[in-house]
């Protein structure tokens, strides 16, 4: 089977690891499942997630983890074969993805800039960008909100990593790529074209893409009711572990059509309901 796996909540909890997932995880590889991680996170480029799986113990091998950012370069690559020049708004790893996946990046951060110095308005600076791509930009400015909006307005395709409200950090809760892309959004007056991340199917598509599986009999694991939804969407069947932010009350009150094929509260659970699918 492919499992597509979400990080924060599932595999560890901001830097602690959820006791036992990981090995329940090994065993399943070393059965012969697939192991893809999911996340919404732009922010971190792919590869820098496998030093930090393989220190909580998560079986993971190169090109096993797809973020918003990567199924972004994905999507674009696939849906608008046109696209070359690409704003990137977000965080380093956002940037870094679209540059490996072949496009001529331009950052907000230097387009800001130019429209500073310059006295030039965003599209000019950036350079007529055929696409804005949106997501977390922790140095979110004035300046970055309106070069991303010029761009869209004078026709750029708008990407949205993701629309996740708030991000959860050791420190609380901080505003997500939502926040971001709704300031882009209110200021270009445009929707995104497309949001990314989950609860959409397209980070999980490119997912099941990496290792050439059939997305419809992947079983989505996740703590969020968004990680059912994503799973929903695609097709595939869902466990929702109770290891993150998804309480018992919370799960016990998913109207039927919303529901996970399975919950999991621990490591052990989720073992048990793996087991379950597969012989199903
Ligand atoms: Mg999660």
């Amino acid at each position: 089977m492919l499992l597509l796996v979400d990080l924060d909540g599932v595999v560890y909890r901001s830097t602690e690891t959820v006791p036992g997932v990981p090995s329940v995880l090994a065993a399943r590889a070393a059965a012969g499942d697939e192991i893809v991680y999911v996340t919404n996170n732009a922010m971190t480029y792919s590869a820098k997630y496998l030093p930090r799986l393989a220190s909580h113990g998560a079986p993971v091998g190169p090109d096993r983890v797809v973020t918003s950012a990567s199924a972004a370069a994905v999507w674009i690559h696939d849906q608008l074969p046109s696209v070359r020049r690409v704003l990137a708004v977000g965080a380093s790893g956002l940037e870094r993805e679209l540059r490996e996946a072949g496009f001529d990046v331009v950052t907000v951060g230097h387009a800001a800039t130019r429209m500073h110095e310059e006295g030039i308005d965003g599209w000019a600076a950036a350079g007529h960008p055929d696409a804005v791509v949106v997501g977390l930009d922790p140095q979110m400015s004035y300046l970055r909100v309106a070069a991303a909006a010029d761009c869209i307005r004078a026709g750029a395709a708008f990407v949205a990593t993701n629309r996740d409200p708030v991000y959860p950090t050791a420190q609380g809760l901080r505003p997500g790529a939502g926040s971001v892309v709704a300031a882009v959004a209110t200021a270009a007056r445009a929707e995104p074209q497309v949001v990314i991340g989950k609860p959409g199917p397209y980070l999980l598509e490119a997912g099941a893409r990496l290792v050439g599986a059939d997305v419809r009999k992947a079983v989505m694991i996740g703590d969020a009711l968004t990680d059912v939804a994503a799973g929903r969407a695609v097709g595939a069947r869902t466990i929702l572990m109770l290891t993150g932010v998804t309480t018992r009350a919370m799960a016990d009150q998913v109207p039927a059509d919303q529901r996970p094929t399975r919950v999991a509260a621990d490591a052990a659970g989720l073992e048990a309901a793996l087991r379950g699918l597969a012989e199903a």
